[in-house]
């Protein structure tokens, strides 16, 4: 049995009262810190440290509210009085914030003197990362009326062009034979059919797929050459010194680390392809895989019940760790777990941290499956960096950074992950959790790193020449061979994969954050395995520190050196001996 999640220690329910007094009372306290504007530069640093304080207060409200306005639609959206109260947070968020909004123009405006004062002042020191990254783009800066025009531009320049490319791709009708019958899907129909059991259905779908790109080719270019155009400018605008910077900031990094972090990438393309081979072997293909193959289900799927996925991941985590454990235990004593599946429920997995006064509660759909059970011990992970976080942050430092947000989860999957390959005796079971493991991690670190390649030729390229649709997919073939090498037949028509990417026209180079963050976790996790039990408080160390520190202090916090290329290999290590025990059962089978 399946459980579902109590929200009670949040609201009594839709129509609890407390709602709307909270909200009212953020309200108030919003109107009310105002009488502070246009006078936080003369504040002293402990009235100042106060006034933030009272900031982050309404913050705690605010998110509260909203947190639990947006849990009652995941977990009904058809139920109209969740619908309800969900739209009056989301509407009263947006008010109260816009009456907030001067507060960061104001920091932001104050004096360089004025701001390193408060900066380093102790009595400030909670809130000294905070304050650090809202000036991480103030360099970049430009007048305001000028940045009033840009947004105001935007709207009809890049943004439309976004939004074009978006409603126009989505209007895609396929034309695909599967079993023998014509068929015309849409978008949402064709991608499951990527990992479809039969093969000729996955190379029908792959070629309709791809080909719909080209023979849509004059309106795609457009969409990306003026992407490419539209941040060359925003480059030159600004002088950024990169046409990563922006990327830089909001992952808050930079690009001495992720140019390392993307070489040692490149080096270890040999996973990649050493994967491929053997993924050929074992479906009889020789030493290369057709491209339509590249997702081919192939192993056989192993059911487990909820209880079992409940003493799975908690036999791992009590094992690595006896507080861990406990943490753990409490998600499911405490009903913080929404894993039934329903009609009406809202798709995928997350953990809602809401803030560090409160617990943290999952939502995901148990299916059974082993990927199912990779899921829990997933977003239990992220449970427990919030419940680490809260005993030691305040909410503008209780989440961490994009790039290091996936920490515990990650690293609590691996937990599970090894523990499970240890004590399983079925070897189409251990089969399924490698190449779950290997396909996710070369989707999440290669390929998504080979994209960050391909981008940052076209912004260098097509920020003053328009590129052609032909030399956008030369550009694209030739980081996927360097990627690929010859583990992988292409079909021609996947030359045109790049053009059904949309993470290159949101947001300017948004899948690098993907490849750093699952590889700083595995770098962390194999360095686990390197110290055993004294690497523990460590972890704990890390994940105490939210989002308080930035991610390159918050590895040299236990140690790390972020800036290596050894940090970096070390998650590639793990993987190897991952592919290792893979190949082996390959090597039998064959
Ligand atoms: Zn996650």
């Amino acid at each position: 049995m399946t459980t579902t999640w109590d929200l009670t220690f949040l609201y009594k329910g839709y129509d609890d009262p407390q709602i709307d007094l909270d909200l009212e009372k953020a309200d108030q306290m919003a109107e009310d810190i105002a009488k502070y504007r246009g006078k936080l530069s003369s504040l002293s640093s402990s009235e100042f440290a106060s006034f933030l304080k009272q900031h982050e207060e309404i913050g705690n409200f605010l998110v509260q509210c909203g947190s639990y306005g947006s849990l009652l639609f995941s977990q009904e959206t058809t139920n109209d009085n969740f619908k309800a109260v969900f739209a009056k947070v989301q509407q009263k968020n947006v008010a109260i914030g816009n009456k907030l909004i001067w507060i960061n123009l104001e920091i932001n405006k104050m004096e360089p003197e004025v701001f390193s004062k408060f900066l380093n002042d102790p009595q400030l020191k909670n809130y000294h990362h905070y304050l650090e990254v809202l000036r991480l783009r103030e360099p970049y800066q430009l007048t305001e009326p000028v940045e009033q025009v840009l947004n105001q531009k935007a709207l009809i320049g890049s943004s439309a062009w976004v939004k074009f490319y978006e409603e126009f791709t989505a209007d895609f009708k396929f034309e695909v034979e599967i079993d023998g019958e014509k068929k015309t899907l849409s978008q949402g129909e064709m991608r499951p059919l990527f990992r479809d059991p039969n093969s000729t259905t996955r190379e029908n779908v792959f070629k309709a797929y791809y080909q719909k790109h080209v023979d849509n080719s004059i309106a795609i270019s457009h969409c990306f050459n003026n992407i490419w155009k539209d941040h060359g400018q925003n480059v030159d605008l600004r002088k950024y010194p990169s046409t990563m910077t922006i990327a830089h900031i909001r992952n808050q990094t930079d690009e001495k680390i992720v140019e390392k972090m993307m070489d040692v990438v490149k080096k270890n393309y040999t996973l990649v392809q050493e994967y491929y081979k053997a993924k050929a072997k074992l479906m009889g293909q020789g030493t290369a895989i057709k491209g339509s193959d590249l997702y081919a289900p192939i192993t056989k799927v192993t059911k487990y019940s909820w209880k079992e996925a409940e003493e799975a991941v908690m036999s791992a985590f009590n094992e690595f760790d006896p507080e861990i454990g406990t943490m753990g235990q409490r998600l499911f004593d405490e009903n913080l777990i929404d894993s039934e599946i329903r009609k009406g429920k809202r798709t995928g997995a997350f953990c809602a941290g809401i803030t560090p006064a409160l617990k943290p509660v999952i939502h995901m759909s148990f299916d059974g499956t082993s990927d199912g059970v990779a899921t829990l011990a997933h977003e239990m992970g992220h449970a427990l960096h919030d419940m680490f976080a809260a005993r030691k942050q305040t909410l503008f430092n209780y989440h961490p950074p994009l790039v290091v947000a996936e920490t515990a989860s990650v690293f609590s999957e691996q937990i599970l992950i090894s523990k499970l390959l240890k004590t399983m005796t079925d070897e189409e079971g251990k089969l399924t959790l490698l190449v779950n493991q290997l396909e996710d991690a070369i989707g999440t670190i290669s390929r998504q790193t080979m994209y960050i390649y391909f981008e940052k030729e076209c912004h260098l390229k097509g920020a003053t020449k328009t590129l052609s649709f032909q030399e956008m997919s030369d550009i694209w073939d030739k980081y996927v061979k360097e990627a690929y090498g010859d583990s992988v037949n292409f079909l021609p028509e996947q030359s045109a994969n790049w053009a059904s990417i949309p993470h290159f026209l949101f947001i300017r180079y948004y899948c690098y954050a993907y490849s750093f963050g699952m590889l700083f976790v595995l770098g962390l996790y194999q360095k686990y395995l390197e110290e055993g039990n004294p690497f523990i408080p460590k972890l704990k160390r890390i994940l105490e520190a939210g989002g308080s520190q930035f991610p390159v202090d918050l590895a040299a916090s236990v140690g790390l050196d972020i800036r290596t290329e050894e940090f970096w290999q070390a998650g590639f290590d793990y993987l190897h001996g991952l592919l290792a025990e893979f190949k082996e059962i390959v090597e039998k089978r064959s």
